[in-house]
């Protein structure tokens, strides 16, 4: 049996901080994006900043993402209890 757990949160952005991780450029873009994961059965679905280079197109999710879906899952268990 599977659920559907929605989490959706903002955080601050760090925009300035953001490096390309394929060619150093710190010419990055952010846009919020949909992404679903599982947590086991559960399919939970958070907003995460999808990151892409101005300079190679190269897209990314780095840290702010996975602290993002780390925090979802937290939510998620808090709740469950
Ligand atoms: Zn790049």
């Amino acid at each position: 049996m599977s659920k559907k757990y929605l989490f959706e949160k903002e955080l601050q952005m760090s925009e300035n901080n953001i490096t390309c991780a394929e060619c150093g450029s710190k010419k990055v873009n952010t846009t919020w994006e949909d992404n679903e994961f599982l947590y086991g059965e559960i399919k939970i679905k958070v907003k995460v900043p999808a990151r892409q280079c101005s300079i190679c197109k190269f897209q990314f999710l780095d840290w702010e993402s996975e602290d993002i879906m780390g925090k979802a899952v937290d939510d998620y268990l808090k709740e469950k209890e």
